[in-house]
């Protein structure tokens, strides 16, 4: 029957490449032949447990090869994935559970988190009763036709504003956003990928995964980031092709193994997520590696701006053009694109882009505009159309009328040898109604006085975009996905005593 959908990839690929290597996880090799007979009979399974199309399925665990099967089963039955981040609390994940209304949910690792979320039903997704459940099921084809435009598969933002919210992405959207990521990365068949970056999370499936898997190359999953494995796993591997947020990469330049490690196969590494930093550019080009850049979100897929390896370097900063299938404008108040240089609302179009949020109407409603989907990010094009992400408006902080976006003092504190992280607030302020305040985590071992550290901004940053105040912490909330939890440090930091009240 028509499967127009994913869960067609691994029969797609093992008719034309049965025996390539699409997966590779501890050791165990799958061909794309494996995957597709796994997937079939997987496929089975979950039928006979009772999904049927439009069902939701999640899976709760890191990077394995069942995550993947989980994928394609559910989308060969037209049954809805909905991959669970797993560093959120059980509460969080019930809340998610609840909200998709998934009735069967797949885990790796024990199964005590997945026994407190109550799913009707549960299928460990590794080991011996795992191969077993396999191993005993039919593998004849799955007869059930899927459109591009059903839905594939339910991702939960990162949350780094609010609840997260699940943004249902459809096969059609999965797929452009894979063909988008093909043409601007030129990926070849011979692609071996590092798949260290969550799969729960839109870039390590969408980014990464996908577009390799649609290419007939393989991936190498890993259960989590190791900074120092990762050397070993390039070389051993020949990986040609890593995704990581900036962090990531900050982190392998300060392993001891950095200047000497074998990094000669490394063909592609794409970095987002975040603004790339220039000195982390600079590290990976005394290496001889050049970064390419991507802006998204979950909503899109997510890729929606990418800067490619010639610009990388001339338009540092920027997070590119549009992807070939992607349309952005950056738009004022009025929904018209804003000049040259001025700030205004990057907003995104085209197939990549979700329908809605899942059982969120009106969150939906108020997500778009004319057909294009609002980002609520703050940018501005330059006279060659490169468009510098500068911040959410949500975190813009309004200080005697003036605007001031956080992230541009947050880059500015940051380059301070002393400041390993920061983070900017807005502050209640008599006389300007807000104002900016810096929380801090100095290096191991550094103690600045928060007074040099304000006095290191002077010259640099316009007066009023200077914080007030500045406290130090021995560390900042974050999302599971790496990003700053500005709600909760403003709950936290929001009333805590000025520099000057600190000293008295
Ligand atoms: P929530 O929507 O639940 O508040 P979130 O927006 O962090 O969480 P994601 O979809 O994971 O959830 O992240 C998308 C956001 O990440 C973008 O809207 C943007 O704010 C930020 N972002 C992504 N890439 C970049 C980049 N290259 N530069 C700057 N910011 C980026
Ligand atoms: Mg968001």
């Amino acid at each position: 029957m028509r499967n127009e959908g994913l869960g067609s990839w691994p029969a797609r690929r093992a008719r034309k490449t049965p025996h390539r290597t699409a997966l590779i996880h501890h050791g165990t090799t799958y061909t794309y032949a494996d995957l597709h007979d796994r997937t079939t009979r997987l496929a089975h399974v979950l039928r006979a447990q009772g999904v049927r199309r439009g069902d939701r399925v999640a899976y709760l665990g890191p990077n394995h090869p069942s995550y993947l099967e989980t994928l394609f089963a559910a989308g060969t039955l037209g049954a809805v994935f909905v991959p669970l981040n797993t560093r959120l609390s059980t509460a969080e994940l019930a809340y998610q559970i609840r909200d998709s209304g998934a009735k069967t949910l797949l885990h790796t690792g024990g199964g005590d988190q997945a026994k407190e979320l109550s799913v009707p039903v549960t299928i460990e997704a590794e080991g011996g009763r795992y191969e077993e459940l396999l191993a005993t099921a039919p593998a004849d084809p799955v007869d059930e036709a899927v459109g591009g435009d059903d839905l594939c598969l339910i991702m939960y933002t990162s949350g780094t504003t609010g609840r997260p919210k699940g943004a249902m992405l459809t096969h059609a959207n999965l797929t452009w956003n894979a063909i988008n990521v093909l043409v601007d990365h030129d990926l070849i068949a011979d692609e071996v990928a590092l798949v260290s970056a969550p799969l729960f999370h839109t870039a390590g499936l969408n980014m990464l995964t996908l577009p390799v898997l649609l290419k007939g190359g393989t991936c190498v999953l890993v259960g989590a980031f190791d900074p120092e494995a990762t050397f070993d796993l390039v070389r051993r591997h020949g990986i040609t092709f890593m995704f990581g947020v900036p962090t990531m990469f900050d982190l392998l330049t300060r392993q001891p193994a950095w200047p000497t490690a074998d990094l000669s196969s490394l063909r592609i590494l794409t970095c987002g997520g975040a603004p790339v930093p220039p000195p982390l550019i600079a590290a990976y080009q005394e290496r001889g590696l050049t970064f390419l850049q991507g802006y998204g979100m979950t909503e899109a897929a997510p890729g929606t701006l990418f800067l490619d390896a010639e610009h990388a370097v001339s338009k540092a900063g920027s997070a590119g053009v549009p992807h070939f299938f992607s349309d952005v404008q950056v738009v004022g108040p009025d929904l018209t694109p804003v000049d040259t240089g001025e700030t205004g609302e990057v907003v995104v179009r085209g197939p990549h882009v979700m329908p809605g949020y899942w059982g969120l109407p009106a969150e939906t409603e108020a997500a778009f505009s004319d057909g294009w989907f609002r980002t609520g990010d703050a940018a501005r094009v330059d006279a060659d159309g490169y468009v510098t992400i500068v911040d959410r408006f949500k975190d813009m902080i309004i200080s005697g009328g003036e605007n001031i976006y956080p992230a541009e003092i947050e880059a500015a504190l940051l380059a301070h040898p002393d400041v390993a992280e920061c983070a900017v607030i807005g502050v209640p302020d008599e006389k300007w109604g807000e104002v900016p305040r810096a929380i801090v985590v100095p290096r191991t071992g550094a103690a600045p006085p928060p007074e040099s550290l304000l006095a290191s901004l002077s010259g640099q940053l316009a007066k009023y975009k200077i914080p007030k105040s500045l406290i130090l912490a021995p560390e900042l909330p974050r999302t599971a996905s790496g990003k700053l939890i500005k709600s909760r440090l403003r709950a936290t930091y929001g009333t805590a005593p000025t520099l000057d009240e600190q000293d008295s």
